[in-house]
């Protein structure tokens, strides 16, 4: 019955239901999960003497005074008076003859209720355009929903009321120890919908809210311990060797990381590490020397990352440092002859290779190895947590996942329950800041002066457009039209190179071009965001950058000043509120990534810090991570409490019911 589409909900047909599908609104279950943003406070009926200014509320007594006049072509202002001294006024328009809808309602009408904002007046508080109740409104707290055109609140109201006939099917999920005197589910989302009162609204959300977080963590740390993994050797001649051919000396952060990964992949317990370094602090030389190590103990290494361009930079770096050593690197992406993928694959099983560099190519089921030990996923927010076991479930491996996105600690707690985390918080020395500047669009024109006056200089330069998702086909159609633009107008003299996620294997040639300095200016979406290493680059336009997330600019501008040459980073801004002026203003002003992170947090929320909607949606509806700190931290102890008793869950169907319906 949950899983009924929305149709069967009363007055939804399927022309609607396709536009409610924006509202995320597909199954009976979906209704009742999709919980109101706000609630207008009906519970108390203040006479109209007694309202206090600039506080919304709701009054009731009977209409005097009733007058309507047009005041301009279409438009009449409607007025009235209710109780000794409330005056209301509407705007409406009304073209044809006699009186407005709106005034004749309100002429029939006996008592009236109506729910505004009174302000201070002439003759006393005056409200306009209030809503108006020709009944006593129905709900103490009325939900008010998220809506999209051709969709009003009333609506929404009615949907939820039908859907709530279908609770007595949702299963309790929380076991009764833990529930402890916590409202039962069915009853916290009846309430969240339609309050009785602000208390036991409260007691809903904390119930909900920690149901969130429950949910969340059990998944992700359900089964995370209790594996063998395998021990690998401890640091012999080939390791050392690897070192030996380093170019530079470690720095801090590199070592402690390399010490952790080396203690955890020599225990018999599986690792499951993440290293997080802020962009340029040199993560990959941690993932080499795991790859050795892997190697040198008769095993396999695999690094997945988030696409082909990056796979084919990395497998060059890794090729470089790593095969002087008489270690096998292959590439393995979907994009390559049928011919090539056979012959690495076969390597792969007879573990002739011994590392492997891919995309999700090296998750298909096609992809036997003799003895993976070590799975490494770099960039990983862009992986689901899906993938990352199914890498893992290629052998018995140990895994090393890397981010350069720096999280605030409240929220790696809950995106990084699974895993151990280690921060490389220091840079290679010698690297300078990027110097970024907010430039206002009149200096467009400047700006794009100066990147060809760089240009000429024999530098390169990228410039970024805001694509929110490769497959946003409108926004595409846009940005590829503005890079057209460009290339016509301020960079006609300068040879220039586009790219964005939907071209398939140009994208890896224009990029092949630009790293091999045959092309001056990449115009690029997102796409050239991770991991990209052009040490010639030094100047970055960022257009609408107002639409990227903090973390996400922090990180593309990483991209230049990578070589000996400082890097520059021009963000144009178009839309600039108040808020965005002060986001841009923390990336401007720091350099720190993790600074940045949590600055994105306190200004943005987590949903947009991450840059992908994949992490937290079906689970965060209500949880907020800047506000519910507390309830996480209690999750998190009963999740721990729980999986020491019953790991796999087992006195827990209903538990685990929802954990796989969840899709974890
Ligand atoms: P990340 O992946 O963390 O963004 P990389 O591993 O790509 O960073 O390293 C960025 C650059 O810094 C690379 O060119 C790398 O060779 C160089 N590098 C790494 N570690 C050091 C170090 N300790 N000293 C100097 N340069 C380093
Ligand atoms: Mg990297």
């Amino acid at each position: 019955m949950l899983d009924a589409p929305v149709t069967v909900l009363p007055g939804i047909g399927d022309k609607r239901a396709q536009t409610i599908k924006t509202l995320g609104l597909e199954t009976v279950r979906d209704v009742l999960f999709s919980y109101p943003r706000d609630y207008k406070d009906f519970q108390k009926v203040i006479p109209p003497e007694q309202v206090q200014v600039d506080v919304p509320q709701l009054t009731s007594g009977q209409l005097a005074n009733l007058t309507e006049r047009p005041i301009s072509r279409g438009r009449r202002l409607i007025q009235g008076q209710l109780g000794q001294q409330l005056r209301l006024t509407w705007f409406v328009y009304h073209k044809g003859r006699g009186a407005s809808y709106l005034y004749r309602k309100l002429e029939r009408a006996g008592r009236l209720w109506v729910y505004g904002v009174p302000k201070p007046g002439l003759f006393g508080p005056e409200m306009s355009s209030p809503e108006v109740f020709l009944r006593a409104p129905k709900y103490p707290l009325q939900p008010v929903y998220p809506l999209v055109a051709g969709v009003s609140n009333e609506q929404r109201i009615r949907w939820a009321e039908a859907a709530l006939k279908q609770l007595h099917f949702l299963p309790e999920c929380l076991p009764e120890e833990i529930k402890g005197s916590r409202p039962g589910r069915g009853e916290a989302i009846k309430e969240i919908h339609f309050p009785s009162n602000w208390s036991s609204y409260a007691r809903a959300r904390e119930r909900l809210v920690f149901e969130e977080f429950f949910l969340f963590l059990l998944g992700l740390q359900r089964g995370k311990r209790h594996e063998q993994g395998i021990a690998h050797d401890p640091d012999g001649e080939l390791v050392q060797r690897y070192f030996n051919s380093l170019p530079f000396a470690l720095t801090e952060g590199q070592r402690k990381a390399i010490q952790q990964v080396a203690a955890d992949m020599e225990a018999v317990r599986p690792m499951r590490r993440l290293i997080q370094g802020d962009v340029g602090s040199g993560k990959t030389v941690v993932a080499e020397y795991g790859a050795v190590k892997a190697a040198a103990s008769r095993g396999q290494a695999a690094m997945m990352v988030p696409t082909e361009v990056l796979a084919r930079q990395m497998v060059q770096r890794l090729k470089t440092s790593l095969e002087p050593l008489g270690l096998s690197v292959e590439l393995l992406i979907g994009n390559m002859k049928g011919r090539d993928q056979e012959r690495v694959r076969s390597a792969l099983e007879s573990g002739e290779c011994d590392v492997v560099v891919g995309t999700h190519a090296l998750i298909t089921e096609k992809v036997n190895f003799r003895n993976l030990t070590l799975a490494i996923v770099d960039e990983q927010h862009r992986f689901g947590v899906r993938q990352r076991s199914a890498l893992l479930g290629k052998g018995n491996a140990d895994l090393l996942v890397m981010s350069a996105t720096p999280i605030p600690r409240s929220l790696a707690l809950t995106m990084y329950a699974d895993l151990d985390t280690t921060e490389i918080r220091d840079l290679p020395a010698g690297r300078q800041p990027v110097d970024t500047r907010l430039v206002d669009p009149a200096r467009r024109e400047d700006v794009y002066r100066y990147v060809v006056s760089r240009v000429q200089k024999g530098e390169q330069a990228y410039v970024v457009f805001p694509l929110v998702e490769e497959s946003e086909h409108v926004d595409l159609k846009a940005a590829t039209q503005e890079m057209v633009d460009l290339q016509r107008g301020p960079l006609s003299e300068v040879r220039v190179g586009l790219i964005h996620g939907q071209m398939g294997k140009e994208k890896d040639e224009v990029f092949a071009s630009f790293a091999g300095g045959e092309i001056d200016v990449l115009l690029a979406t997102t796409v050239i965001e991770v991991g990209m290493d052009v040490p010639n680059a030094t100047v970055m336009v960022i257009e609408n950058a107002e639409r990227f997330g903090l973390a996400q600019l922090h990180q593309l501008r990483g991209r230049v000043g990578r070589g000996n040459k400082p890097g520059i980073c021009f963000l144009l801004a178009y839309n600039l509120s108040q808020n965005s002026r002060e986001r841009l203003e923390v990336v401007r002003r720091s350099n720190d990534g993790f600074f940045i992170a949590e600055e994105d947090l306190r200004l943005r929320g987590p949903g947009d810090l991450l840059g992908v909607r994949q992490w937290g949606q079906p689970f965060f509806r209500l949880a907020d991570l800047r506000e519910d700190g507390e309830i996480l931290q209690q999750a998190a102890k009963e999740v721990q409490r729980l999986l020491a008793r019953d790991p796999a869950l087992q006195s827990y169907p209903s538990l685990a019911g929802e954990l796989e319906r969840l899709a974890w």
